[in-house]
């Protein structure tokens, strides 16, 4: 069975019983593809609503970009509220936020409910890179009170980024305390526990190799098929192996984080005094916190070729270094990589196939949304399908390029953006 790759979340992940490979057929209700936050948070919600279901994991449980991401929880959706009103108007761009901002919600009541040990913490820190960045944030939060009534920001000045960050490239912030961070893998093998505890069959080291869409939905697997009135496809960067025009749909973007060695404590407290998750406001973002144990777990850069970098350490360690240069040369324990889904538009993609829903697409934005999305899969399933068709409803529109052309170009205009970061 593949194993989780090296991380410092892999070496610190709680224990859950190694799932069978499938073999043999089976049928159930509800088949879900992927064992990410996505098909555990839908095949959770599908069981507690009375389907029968069974997930297959290609890999392990959490293998994906779930038990390897930066554990942020980010308020919202990858385009402000501003962004949302002015493509959708008004009344569209309050139900998306508040769905979003429900997400966050979900998260936590799930870690509650199945008493998840993920090392949760309140409070996430968007990071103004610019002036005009912090007047962006405040914009945004005025709309969002006035719009939602949204209590749970605060703008804080640049001459106050020092109680919150101790970096000196800030020009202020907003500090919301409704986002936070968790330790990703351990939120995913939870969530699987609780799945497999609602009586979700689980086969692990199991790909589906073949789908057919519907009436009745039938995944075939290395040793076995699985036949479901419904289907879920929960693949997000890896949906081209099952389904090559939704893979169409997303880029595969790799991302590098790092961790370092334990920092004494009052290094730590005095480097984030919050506590928060931290993400800044370049387009190729920064974004770090601190683990339980005191390390900073800080991720930077993107590179859009497959080839990973030769050393991720080197990779990473100037962007660490040009947010805290007090942390120069700091020892760096883990290194490790994961592939993020993007669309197009950074929006996620929703929609079905036949019989089968899906969700993937999450930009780099994944950590609060997919769990919502799970329950709105499940809604849909039992004829509620109002949420999940408002997501359903946002533009897509697949790389342009066909999959010679489609790479390069994507690289072109990415290269474009990341080089506005430094003008
Ligand atoms: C390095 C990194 C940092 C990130 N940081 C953040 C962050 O801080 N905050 C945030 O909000 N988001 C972040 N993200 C994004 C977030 O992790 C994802 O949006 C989210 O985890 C997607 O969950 P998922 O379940 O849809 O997909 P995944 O977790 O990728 O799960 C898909 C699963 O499907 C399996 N699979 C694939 N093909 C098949 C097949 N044919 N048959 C069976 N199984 C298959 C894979 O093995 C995998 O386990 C980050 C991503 C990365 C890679």
């Amino acid at each position: 069975m593949t194993p989780h790759a090296p991380s410092y979340y892999a070496a610190t992940a709680h224990s859950l019983a190694e799932q069978p490979p499938l073999a043999g057929d089976v049928s159930a209700d509800v088949v879900v593809i992927g064992g990410g936050f996505t098909g555990l948070s839908a095949a959770l919600h599908a069981a507690e609503a009375g389907f029968s279901v069974v997930l297959v994991e290609a890999n392990r449980i959490g293998w994906g970009a779930s038990g390897r991401n930066g554990g942020q929880m980010i308020p919202g959706m990858r385009w402000s509220a501003l962004e949302l009103e002015e493509q959708f108007g008004t009344d569209q761009a309050r139900q998306l936020v508040s769905l979003a901002n429900e997400a966050g919600a979900r998260v936590r009541e799930r870690i509650a409910r199945h008493s998840i040990r993920c090392a949760l913490r309140q409070g996430h820190f968007h990071a103004a890179c610019r002036p005009a960045h912090l007047y962006d944030m405040r914009r945004e939060l005025d709309w969002l009170e006035r719009n939602l009534s949204y209590d749970g920001g605060r703008i804080i000045q640049a001459a106050d980024v020092g109680e919150y960050v101790a970096s000196p490239i800030y020009h202020g912030g907003l500090y919301d305390r409704n986002g936070g961070h968790l330790h990703p893998l351990n939120y995913a093998l939870g969530l699987a526990q609780a799945a497999l505890d609602a009586g979700v069959r689980i086969f692990e080291a199991t790909p589906a190799q073949d789908l057919d869409h519907g009436g009745p939905v039938r995944v075939t697997t290395p040793r076995g098929q699985v036949t479901g009135r419904f289907g879920v496809l929960a693949c997000d960067a890896f949906m081209g192996s099952i389904d090559k025009r939704l893979g169409r749909m997303t880029m595969p973007v790799a991302n590098y984080n790092v961790a370092t060695a334990p920092l004494l404590s009052d290094q730590a407290a005095a480097l984030i005094p919050s506590g928060a998750a931290v993400s800044d406001s370049k387009f190729v973002l920064n974004y770090y916190r601190l683990s339980s144990d005191n390390r900073l777990i800080f991720g930077g850069g993107e590179k859009y070729t497959p080839t990973p970098p030769r050393d991720i350490q080197a990779f990473v360690r100037p962007y660490l270094e040009q947010v805290f240069p007090q942390l120069k040369n700091v020892s760096i324990d883990y290194t490790w990589g994961g592939l993020v889904g993007v669309t197009l538009n950074r929006l996620p993609d929703f929609g079905r196939r036949g019989d089968c829903f899906y969700a993937h697409g999450w930009s780099g934005h994944g950590v609060l949304l997919t769990t919502l999305a799970g329950e709105l899969i499940a809604d849909a399933m039992r004829g509620h399908a109002e949420r999940f068709d408002l997501l359903a409803s946002l533009p897509k529109r697949p790389f342009p390029g066909g999959p010679l052309l489609r790479h390069p170009l994507y690289v072109l205009g990415m290269l474009w953006f990341a080089l506005k970061d430094r003008l």
